[in-house]
Order: structure tokens, then sequence, then C-alpha cells
């Protein structure tokens, strides 16, 4: 048996060499074991290597390098010595019946929580070393090598699971789809990898040890096919050409309005991750980017993008869309979305944690950067701003309080900015209820389905097993739609929709009927959208 069901995240056929992905971030799950005795064994059986490691790696540093450059991996040592550090990840493991990577990351979370609170400035400085050797003892217990392997060409990608900054990170030009062992179908992992435009699969049960292998990829059907015949290689190559020619056809959307028959108008911009979506975007007409989720150019980089770094970008995406409005979502990071050197603590629910413009508010100077940022790139073109997670208008005031201090900042130093709108997101059933509040202080809304139907529905997107119970089509979404829409017309607001149910099909009619203003989707989902607008009555 050769073929192996999954569940279509992105549809398309492809094929190529299975390049397997073992944790290049490290994603921690949190297993449950049978016996948390066997575990411990096993962690302390890592904990010897990872010694002998930091021992080998200390002597080769003092005699390349000198004794200063290898005094980092005695501080390792010193940790990895800790009696509380051990007893914790041990406890954990004991107590909780879970895997010991997982003891290991709560444990890091733990202590980096308790070094950054110090007010001694070595003890702080730790922090770094403790990330490291977790890193470091995680993957000794999952046997992985230190290096990232360069992907061969046109490979397919197969990991058990990719965190969002994972497939950020990804060289994806040499990428032609990507298979998943778990996953869920609505986590913001799913979201980023519709994004590469390639064919993507999860919960696909296929075996170990199978780098290098051919594979066929049918995302379309739900299916692939593992080291396949002359006649399944055909086959695909049929199905692949019937495929191109479809797009081609498609094309001719390209300079079309996107207008029902009895001139109902419906603006289709793009959603991007960052500059190089913006070639996708104007390739596929888009009449606007409806949603640049800046929080991919901090999920690249290993540091905090800096105010001129981040200025370069969003000058950069305004300009290349001539004219044509630019939507920067600020940061929106927390639940599925983590970035290591951010160092947040653990929570016990993320999704309900601090996210979106908590995490701003919580840690104003990154906000302040970026809003300084986003506001100078906004004298070179038509950007407005776009606010996460708001569920309430003391947060909106804050907010424009902040802006308000950045633009007497930008004046005393002679810099020059232009004047964008502040737009809302209604992504919580709160900003719904109080949405005609909301729009009073808006310059217009948009509404981000994907995590409004998550906490509408009370369902962790991220798990699997809860996929059959996410049903974006539930009326309560639709219902939270319309309330929404009502809200902006009041207000005399625009109103878009930027979530993943945008480019559904089956609701477009609707939309268009409510008087949804604009769609914004994935780049190459604008000309279907667009085709379906112009049949509609
Ligand atoms: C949404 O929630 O629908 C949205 C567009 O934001 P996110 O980046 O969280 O998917
Ligand atoms: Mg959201």
């Amino acid at each position: 048996m050769n073929k192996f069901f999954g569940k279509t995240v992105f549809p398309g056929i492809s094929y190529g060499e299975i390049a397997v992905i073992k944790n290049i971030e490290g994603i921690i799950r949190r297993i449950p074991v049978y016996d948390p005795e066997i575990e411990i064994r096993r962690f302390l059986t890592a904990l010897d290597m990872t010694k002998l490691h930091l021992e080998n790696l200390y002597l080769r540093t003092v005699s390349e390098f000198g004794l200063k450059n290898a005094e980092i991996f005695d501080a390792q040592q010193m940790i990895l010595n800790d009696c509380e550090f051990q007893v914790s990840i041990i406890n954990i493991i004991r107590e909780q019946s879970v895997n010991a990577e997982y003891a290991i990351a709560v444990t890091r979370a733990n202590f980096t929580k308790i070094f950054a609170d110090m007010d001694d400035e070595y003890i702080k400085e730790r922090v770094a070393d403790l990330t490291d050797l977790s890193k470091r003892l995680v993957r000794i217990l999952q046997n992985v090598a230190e290096e990232n392997r360069e992907l061969p060409e046109k490979c397919v990608i197969v990991a058990d699971d990719l965190a969002p900054s994972e497939i950020i990170r990804l060289n994806k030009k040499n990428v032609v789809a990507v298979i998943l062992r778990y996953g869920s179908l609505n986590s913001h992992a799913a979201i980023l990898a519709r994004a590469m435009n390639i064919p993507v699969i999860i919960n696909v049960p296929l075996p170990e040890n199978i780098t290098g292998q051919m594979i066929i990829v049918n995302s379309q059907a739900g299916y692939v096919i593992l080291n396949p015949s002359e006649d399944e290689f055909k086959n695909a190559r049929q199905l692949i050409a019937a495929g191109v020619k479809n797009s081609k056809k498609l094309r001719e959307m390209h300079g079309l309005s996107s207008e029902t028959k009895s001139g109902r108008k419906i603006r289709l911009a793009a959603n991007i991750g960052g500059l190089n979506d913006l070639e996708a975007a104007l390739e596929n007409d888009a009449e606007a980017i409806g949603l640049f989720r800046s929080e991919f150019l901090y999920m690249e980089k290993n540091d905090y993008p800096t105010e001129d770094e981040q200025f370069q970008v969003y000058k950069q995406a305004a300009e290349t869309m001539a004219g044509k409005e630019v939507v920067i979502r600020t940061l929106d990071i927390g639940a599925d979305k983590q970035i290591s050197y951010f160092d947040q603590t653990s929570e016990a629910n993320p999704a309900l944690g601090i996210r979106g413009i908590r995490f701003s508010l919580c840690r104003e100077n990154i906000f302040r950067t970026q809003l300084r940022a986003i506001y100078r790139a906004s004298a070179y073109g038509k950007i407005n701003l776009l606010i996460p997670m708001i569920i309430s208008l003391e947060e909106v005031k804050k907010v424009k309080k902040i802006i308000a201090d950045i633009k007497n900042e930008l004046t005393n130093e002679g810099k020059v900015f232009g004047t964008p709108l502040l737009g809302i997101m209604i992504e919580t059933p709160a900003a719904v209820l109080i949405a005609d509040e909301l729009a009073k202080e808006a310059g217009f809304f948009s509404i981000g389905t994907n995590d409004l139907t998550q906490y509408t529905l009370a369902i962790d997107c991220q798990n699997t097993g809860l996929d059959i119970f996410y049903n974006p089509h539930h009326p309560a979404i639709f219902e939270m739609i319309k309330l929404t829409v009502k809200a902006a017309k009041r207000a005399g607001i625009r109103v878009s929709i930027c979530g993943e149910m945008a480019a559904n099909p089956d609701f477009t009619d609707k939309f268009a009927q409510i008087g949804v203003d604009e769609l914004s989707v994935l780049p190459s989902l604008i000309f279907p959208l667009r085709k379906k607008i112009r049949e509609l009555e």
C-alpha cells in the first residue's frame, strides 16, 4: 500500500523527493507517557550526553577562541547541574505523565521568568544560555542533527508538525509541496502554509525513514502516493497540465472589475506576510493590500527588527502598491504564533492570553517602535493601520494616545508622516457586541473570521481532534458578521473581511447582499473570487 490519505489544507498536485524536517526550531508537543519512570531515565541519559557535549564544546572553544568565549558553555553547564532545574523537569514528567521535551519547555519558561525578574544583571543575561541549553537537550533527546540541511531542489517537505515561525523560515523556492503527519486545518500554521500557494496536506500517516524517496501529492483529492509507479507519475503529470490550463483561463479576470451583474462592487484585496508576497498580489490584480500580517517580519528574524528595518519594509510595500491602499496590521503575536526571542512566559491558555493588542500594550516599547516605522512609511503611499484582538473601547483609546505621542515625537524630530486611518479588527465576540461604540472610534473595520470562529464557537483551532466540530458555516458566525456590518454601515465606515472565510465561495453572495465592502484573501484566490462575484446577480 503506497497511498495515504489526509486532509487538504491547500489543493493542488505536485511531486518530488522527500525532505524530512525534524523540529527546525523545536515544536514541543505535550505527549502523555505511559510510564513516567522510563521517560525520566530517557531524560537522564540525554542529560549525561548533554554534559559531554558541553565539555567538548568548552574545550574546543578554549583552544580555538580563548577562555572568554568559552564561558557560555560553562554557564550552561552550571544551569544543567543545577539541582532545581533537574528536579523541576523530573517532577513535571512524574506528576503530569508527560514527555521529557515538554517538561523541559515548561521548566525553561518558568526559569526564564525567574531570571528575568531578578535584579542581578549577570543572572538576567543567563536567559539566552538557558534557551540554548534547553534546545540542545531537546535536540539530543530527539537525536536531531544541529545543522539545518539545505533542502534539495523541488522537494516535498514531510514533518510531524510545523510552527508558524518554521514555515516562515523554510527555503520556499525549493519546496513543491508540504505533508504533515499531524496538524490542524484551522491553525495559523495551516493558514500560513496556504499562503505558500503549493499543495499542502495534513494528518497523513506516512511511515518513518522516507527521506530521499519520491512522492506524489494530490491534495486536491486528499491523498499522497509514496514511491509511485510510472503510470501513477504519468497520471499526475496529466493532472498538473490540466491545472495549469485552468489557471491560465482564470487570468482572463485580470483587469476586470469585481462587480456583480446588478452592479454591486466588492473590492478584492490581498493578504500578505511580507514583501515577497507583493509580486503575487500584483500578478493577481489585488485592488489593495487588505491585511499585511506584520508579525511575519518578526518571525523571519532572530531578534527584534529595528524601526529603520521596519520602515524600509512598510515604505517599499506602499511604493510597490503605487497609490493602492496597504493595511498594515500591528504585531499579532501570542497563541499559536510564538517567536522564540520574545521569551513570553508559558500560559495555561495561550489563545486566551497575551496576544494581539494585549501584547502590544504590555510591551509598549516594541509597539512604539512599530508605530513609528508605520507612521514614517505612511508619507510614501496610502498606508492604513489595523489593530488586532480588540475587545474594548479603552484599548482603542490607549492606542490613540500612544499614536498622538508618536506623532508629536516625529514632528519634534522633523520627520515626515502621513495620515493613516486607524482600523479595528473585529475578531472577538466582545468586539462584535460593542461594534457600534467601536465604530465611532474606527476609520474602518476588518473582520477576522479565523479568530472570530474560534472564539465564538469556543473551539481551540490548534486541536486536531476538534476539526470535526470547527464549522465555519455555523450560523452564529454569519450572525456575528451581519451585526458588525450593520454597525459599520450605521457609522458610515467601510467593512472588510480578511479571515479565511472571505475566500469561501459559498458565502460570496451573502456577503455581497449584506453590504461587505471588501474581501481580503490570499493572492492566488483573487481571480476565482472575482469570477464568482461577476457571476452573481
Ligand atoms: C483572523 O483572525 O481571521 C485574521 C485574519 O487574523 P489571523 O492573522 O489571526 O488569522
Ligand atoms: Mg486573528
